[in-house]
């Protein structure tokens, strides 16, 4: 943590309002303990957070904070009037790299969340040791990296290689890519140390997208969702609207802080048309009553 806290002196900071990204809360106490011991003045924001999407600017001001630390998220440009550091909190472990030797393509495109990247620079020299040809694209900080909205370090390469290896933890990453990515997938999740399988749950979402571009047919009442969450607006929710009401919809958008199906509960909607952070489709899917989909889903065939 030495170069965080030097940052934060170079910046000036005094009171710190931290996020860090769920995953990682059980870190909190000790990065707490190492910036109170170096003189910093420190409120831990206790609400989720997915992504460096999620900035509490308001919050921090309310309690006067000076600057905004982010940990376990890297930047991707939410723009802020207070002072915002990130701080990635990379994960280096061992792995099993056998495992990698079951993927039966020769050229491998790599992928990874930022916090695995040291793990994925070891993954790209063992395959290139065992004969692979590696592919990595360079879309936000660090080569291979994605995040839950944006792969594009992913499609720019699609078209060069046989597969996909995303190195990660559960199934977040993986949930994203199948839905735009038509070459093989294979996940290797840290936390398991193997490669895991995850076709059933692609061929599971697949049927419930196709299903309730159905529902959209012939819904009358849609609910279209949205956050005010700094980084969390996708496609345009008032153009949709009026797309939408052309063809005989009635549009109603609705803006949360966190999406969730009690706050939706006594509307009589027939579909949700989500605009705010892409993974509460799938990822929440089950959480909802209604039929749920992304607003990029509303564009294709
Ligand atoms: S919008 Fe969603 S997927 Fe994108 S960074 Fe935020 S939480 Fe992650």
């Amino acid at each position: 943590m030495k170069d965080l806290i030097e940052k934060l002196k170079k910046i000036g900071a005094k009171r710190i309002f931290i996020q860090i990204a769920d995953g990682l809360k059980q870190e909190i106490l000790k990065i707490v303990n190492i910036l109170e011991k170096n003189g910093f003045e420190t409120i831990v924001c206790m609400e989720n957070n997915y992504g460096a999407c999620d900035v509490r600017e308001y919050e921090a001001r309310l309690f006067k904070c000076d600057t905004i630390l982010h940990i376990g998220h890297s930047d991707f440009g939410v723009k802020t009037k207070i002072k915002t550091i990130y701080y990635e909190f990379f994960i280096n472990k061992d792995i099993n790299f056998k495992e990698l030797e079951k993927i039966n393509y020769k050229k491998i495109g790599l992928i990874s969340s930022v916090n695995f990247i040291p793990i994925l620079k070891r993954v790209k020299e063992y395959l290139k040791s065992i004969g692979k040809k590696v592919f990595l694209a360079k879309t936000l900080r660090y080569e291979g990296q994605i995040t839950g909205c944006n792969i594009s370090a992913a499609s720019m390469i699609e078209k060069k290689v046989d597969c996909f290896l995303l190195i990660t933890s559960g199934k977040f990453y993986a949930l994203a890519l199948f839905q735009k990515i038509k070459k093989p997938i294979f996940v290797f999740d840290i936390d398991k140390n193997r490669l895991v399988n995850l076709s059933k749950d692609f061929e599971k979402y697949e049927k419930i997208i196709a299903w309730n571009k159905v529902v959209l047919k012939n819904a009358t009442n849609i609910g279209i969702l949205v956050s005010w969450k700094k980084g969390q607006m996708f496609g345009n929710p008032f153009k949709l609207k009026k797309l939408l009401e052309k063809v005989g919809k009635k549009c109603y958008i609705l803006a949360f802080d966190e999406i969730s199906e009690e706050k939706l509960e006594g509307l009589k909607l027939d579909l949700l048309i989500n605009c705010a952070c892409p993974r509460i489709f799938p990822d929440d899917y089950e959480k909802f009553k209604l039929p749920i989909i992304n607003y990029y889903h509303v564009f294709e065939n």
